[in-house]
């Protein structure tokens, strides 16, 4: 009896055959179509099916490159913090120290607290799962309630039902609900699981490096430069193009000599100084964007398939407040300074 009920579904192509008739994935009833329609909604537990996906099953070789790539950068991303820190440490600390100890206690500890911040943050953004979608039941018609699967569709990779704002992520071949991106950095994707660690990292990274930049432009002030002091060109009289080419040549000239006698500790603060610099800026525009997403209230993946003017969510300081589960009274600042038309009851605050 079950397998003989049928469900009429809204005509969505007029090609033909008449009368198509195919079962849902999603509760297995029959349905009829009276034109051919390759994505469609069932009317009883709203499952969409979309005929026009076909897996193509990954390659062993495509697996073991993502697999490797993924552990490579992880692997150079732990090398490269704990190289900062161990050289900044070598390098920085006996100039903090000869100035002030004072200095250099108050230092050895934002240190160790920035560096237990960015590598934990790390390390949990890559091993706590990005997130899987509930477990639900499906398949069979009296078991699925009507509109039990709202805006379902189906896995084929996973080969289950996959819940709205759930995508597949071929590199860690699962199901990944409220999926940003996968970063190969932390060889994890980026979701419900683990967004909030990721974004955490990517703060305690800016501040790390805006730190070691700052220590070490002070240490290189304070290291004695004798060898690099600039000389001026002596000939140099008139502000011309020749002039200025004259003085840019004589500049470096001085620098490239002045460097042969740097020590190696002149030479890992520089080093140092612009590895920081570079990797700040560019992790900042990262942070920006993902705070950007965040107080819009969707992800970047839904950036990427909706248009801009498309309303994913509702914008506004709320999305930030329920991203980082702040507490009452800094909710109650941010959303009542910014006035974002959101009462803290609608956003079902409570007092942590
Ligand atoms: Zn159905
Ligand atoms: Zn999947
Ligand atoms: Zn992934």
């Amino acid at each position: 009896m079950k397998d003989e009920q049928v469900i009429e579904v809204d005509i969505c192509n007029a090609s033909v055959p008449r009368n198509h008739q195919t079962t849902c994935w999603g509760c297995g009833l029959n349905l009829i179509f009276t034109s051919y329609s390759p994505i469609f909604k069932c009317g009883w537990c709203g499952a969409i099916t979309n005929r026009h996906t076909s897996r193509k099953p990954d390659s062993p070789w495509f697996a073991w490159w993502r697999n490797t790539r993924d552990r490579f950068f992880i692997f150079v991303l732990l090398i490269f913090m704990l190289f900062v820190i161990g050289a900044g440490i070598w390098a920085v600390y006996p100039v903090i120290f000869s100035t002030s100890y004072l200095c250099g206690i108050i230092h050895c500890t934002l240190t160790a607290i920035l560096s237990m911040w960015t590598i934990s943050t790390f390390l949990f953004s890559s091993f706590v799962s990005a997130g899987s979608p509930p477990v639900i039941f499906w398949g069979k018609h009296p078991d699925v309630v009507k509109g039990g699967l709202e805006n379902y569709t189906f896995c084929i990779y996973c080969a289950k039902p996959k819940c709205p704002n759930t995508h597949h992520c071929r590199s860690c071949r699962m199901c990944v609900l409220d999926m940003d991106h996968h970063c190969p950095f932390i060889g994890n994707c980026v979701g419900a699981g683990n967004h909030r660690y990721f974004v955490s990292f990517l703060i305690s990274l800016v501040i790390s490096c805006s730190y070691v930049v700052f220590l070490t432009l002070y240490s290189i002030g304070h290291i004695g430069w004798s060898p690099l002091e600039y000389r001026p060109p002596g000939r140099l009289m008139h502000v011309n193009s020749i002039g200025a080419l004259v003085f840019v040549k004589q500049f470096l000239q001085n620098v490239v000599c002045s460097a042969l006698f740097l020590s190696a500790r002149g030479f890992v603060l520089i080093y140092l100084a612009m590895a920081c610099f570079s990797l700040e800026i560019g992790i900042s525009v990262l942070l920006f964007q993902q705070l950007r997403y965040i107080y819009e209230g969707r992800t970047y993946i839904n950036y990427l398939r909706f248009n801009k003017g498309d309303e994913v969510g509702k914008k506004g300081m709320h999305n930030i407040v329920r991203f980082f589960n702040c507490p009452f009274w800094f909710s109650r600042l941010l959303v009542g300074s910014l006035n974002t038309g959101q009462s803290l009851e609608s956003l079902n605050i409570k007092n942590l």
